[in-house]
């Protein structure tokens, strides 16, 4: 689609790059250049401490009412001991192997067998076989893309089951979190694994590899740029939208049901929680051919941060909010729910409008209306590995002239709303708004790092027409 859009006939294509610096410096554009002492340091870290931290925030739930600061406390006067806290913790159980086994293997059946239907009577949507965006290699692979078809199967199956069939409780999410944390655990180290023994002995598309030689850098950032199995079943697509994002709205509904069981009512913080959230998700449904063309599919390698993460840190820590209003149900005033709904509505409507008016420029090559008015935009080159020239540009107008990454802006708004509805009382529920900061102003360092190797001086005209990252005249 957009990347063959991109391409000029081959007449046109030449094998150097004329314009745009030397060959070398314009192949380096996809993952992992050299790996420097604060990327490695960063990465020990987060595979030492990124579990660590899960198992910490979901415990301190379970045993200390979502205090952060009372483990610490028992932990440092010497009240408990690491095995006391250790001892108490819910093992990893036959029922919770049961259900985990049982979800993913069922999510893999929708992925991988029923092709999308939902394309053919949903006016607007995008699904059935999609192509990505060119890969370093110049690959263009082809998606099937039916994450809105599984998506919905999967709630009617739930609210048949709640409300008809009863063959299992609506808690039983948070019945077996943490037993099931454990099974995520399993998955996540087992995929990562597997990827990196693929990567090495038996990958998809060897030309699209990275290997960097460090070994902690290549299990974490990923050897292969897009595992498969077969055709269809891509590790990236799966991971990344299956298991952990149709599971988020159900996590949210498990804990709905929770507080429904110990309270006798769900408070309206626990539902502006899941209505927030459940737009977001279904957002991401509803636009999966576009996900194809974000950074985590058509730039991050399949490893650890992908797999671990997708199966653990999302489910986990994404949800934090909901798990908190079981502990602690917070029922705002009329006009504090309504300026989170607000807040929170504005941030879609900014990460949606801006997300679109990317996708519609890219998809209609600039053909398009943006505000009513035709888009402006640089033209820029780059080069594949394989030494073609291809054509692209950046957009200038729009939300996109505002600042270079306003859908972040957006998607950080809409993550304070959810956090905003949980009440000052504790730090846990905040979580989510600083790591998706720090997540978001990561990404745009690296996302830009990442053009600026791609586009070269082209990439510095666009930054000099639109100087600010996040926030028009601050950053
Ligand atoms: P973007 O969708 O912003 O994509 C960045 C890419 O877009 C760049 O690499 C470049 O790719 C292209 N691009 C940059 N500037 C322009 C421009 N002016 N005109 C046209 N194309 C441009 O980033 P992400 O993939 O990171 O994010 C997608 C969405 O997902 C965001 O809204 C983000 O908030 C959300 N997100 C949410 C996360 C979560 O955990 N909840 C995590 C990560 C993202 P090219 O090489 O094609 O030129």
């Amino acid at each position: 689609m957009a990347a063959h859009q991109e391409k000029k006939p081959s007449g046109e294509r030449s094998r150097k790059s004329a314009q745009n610096g030397s060959r070398t410096s314009q192949v380096q554009w996809g993952r992992a250049w050299e790996v420097d002492w604060f990327s490695l340091a960063s990465i020990i870290f987060l595979l030492m401490f990124a579990p660590l931290i899960v198992y910490y925030f979901i415990m301190s739930c379970d045993q200390y009412q979502c205090s952060l600061v009372d483990p610490l406390v028992d932990l440092l006067t010497g009240n408990k001991h690491l095995s006391d806290i250790w001892n108490k913790t819910p093992a990893l159980t036959y029922r919770a192997a049961g259900i985990y086994t049982l979800w993913v293997a069922f999510q893999v059946v929708l992925y991988v067998f029923i092709p999308d239907f939902c394309h053919k009577f949903l006016p607007g949507y995008v699904g059935g076989v999609q192509e990505g965006a060119v890969t370093p290699a110049g690959v263009v692979n082809k998606y099937e893309i039916n994450g809105l078809q599984a998506w919905i199967i999967t709630h009617v199956l739930w609210f048949a089951n709640a409300y008809y069939f009863h063959f299992f409780s609506p808690t039983i999410i948070f019945d077996n979190w943490i037993p099931l944390l454990w099974c995520a655990n399993i998955l996540g180290y087992t995929v990562s694994t597997f990827a990196m023994i693929k990567g090495y002995f038996f990958p998809t598309n060897a030309t699209d590899c990275k290997f960097t030689g460090n070994f902690f850098y290549d299990y974490m950032m990923g050897i292969e740029f897009n595992p498969r199995i077969g055709k269809w079943f891509d590790f990236k697509l799966f991971f990344n939208g299956r298991p952990g994002i149709v599971a988020w709205t159900l996590i949210n509904l498990s804990y709905a049901a929770k507080q429904q069981e110990l309270y006798g009512q769900v408070t309206n913080s626990m539902i502006l929680v899941n209505v927030l959230q459940g737009i977001y998700v279904l957002d991401f449904f509803w636009n999966e051919a576009w996900y194809l063309k974000t950074i985590d599919i058509c730039h991050d390698h399949f490893g650890w941060y992908l797999g671990w993460g997708d199966c653990v840190w999302l489910p986990y820590l994404y949800t934090l909010q909901g798990l908190y209003l079981v502990y602690h149900p917070v029922q705002l005033g009329t006009a504090n729910a309504v300026g989170i709904l607000m807040l929170g509505l504005i941030g879609y409507y900014i990460f949606r409008v801006t997300n679109h008016q990317k996708d519609l420029f890219r998809r209609t090559n600039g053909n398009c209306k943006i505000w009513g008015k035709k888009p402006e935009y640089i033209e820029c080159s780059y080069m594949s590995v394989d030494g073609t020239k291809h054509y692209s540009k950046l957009m200038t107008s729009g939300f996109w002239g505002w600042a270079r990454h306003f859908n972040y802006t957006g998607d950080l708004m809409g993550s304070l709303a959810y956090c905003l509805a949980c009440g000052f009382d504790h730090i846990l529920p905040y979580f989510y708004i600083v790591y998706m900061t720090i997540l978001l102003t990561h990404r745009c360092i690296r996302d830009e790092h990442r053009c600026f190797s791609k586009y070269g001086k082209d990439w510095k005209r666009y930054t000099a027409a639109v100087p600010y990252r996040l926030l028009p005249g601050i950053f």
